[in-house]
């Protein structure tokens, strides 16, 4: 089994980072009650050197960010776009981006819920158990408007469909109970301060 999936192909060797980090800058993550985050995104239409950049920035982003997944949105742009860089339950590595994803239905007869533990770098400092399928499959393209689908299970297939929610314009916390939601954000609260100052630390470390 191949170890490492680049836009759902095998390869034989993959770096630590995505080399479209090298060339992206730094952006603003967006917090949970920013407007962005809460209404559903546009389809991208324009697949050109503005969008490649906009990868390249979330990229960096998200592993300044110790993040697995980021949607356009959580940088302010609401496009319907995400990137990712997230090992499945086998330990097996999956990076890459997808534009315009649209979550595949599942027959519920076949689909296992798994309870897990789900954070989200909108919502810094907290983690909560979130129900999600087993399994997930996402259609779309890739920054050239050419069609691509991304399969996932494990931990994986809970990247896919959370960047997801974020492009149809909801949060995680958005499927907590009431009780569940105060819960994250007292988390949040309490942890905020310091998920920002480790973020500033590896904008030193990873940037210069
Ligand atoms: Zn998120």
């Amino acid at each position: 089994m191949p170890r490492v999936f680049v836009q759902g192909n095998p390869v034989d060797y993959y770096p630590r980072h995505a080399p479209e980090a090298r060339s992206g800058s730094v952006r603003r993550i967006t917090e949970t009650g920013e407007d962005v985050l809460h209404r559903p995104c546009r389809d991208v239409t324009e697949f050109g050197p503005d969008l490649a950049a906009l990868i390249d920035d979330m990229f960096l982003t998200m592993y300044i960010a110790d993040g697995a997944g980021l949607a356009a949105n959580q940088v302010g742009i609401d496009l319907r776009l995400f990137v990712y860089d997230c090992p499945d339950d086998d330990g097996v590595r999956h990076v890459g981006h997808i534009v315009n994803p649209v979550l595949a239905a599942q027959d519920p007869a076949g689909r296992r819920l798994l309870d897990d533990s789900e954070g989200c770098l909108s919502v810094p400092g907290a983690a909560m158990d979130v129900p999600r399928p087993d399994r997930a499959v996402v259609h779309g393209q890739d920054k050239d408007g050419n069609p691509l689908t991304l399969e996932g299970t494990g931990y994986f297939a809970r990247c896919l469909a959370h960047e997801t929610d974020h492009v149809n314009g909801r949060v995680y916390l958005d499927r907590l109970s009431k009780r569940e939601r105060k819960e994250a954000l007292r988390q949040m609260a309490d942890r905020r301060e310091d998920v920002y100052a480790r973020r500033a630390a590896n904008i030193e470390a990873l940037t210069s």
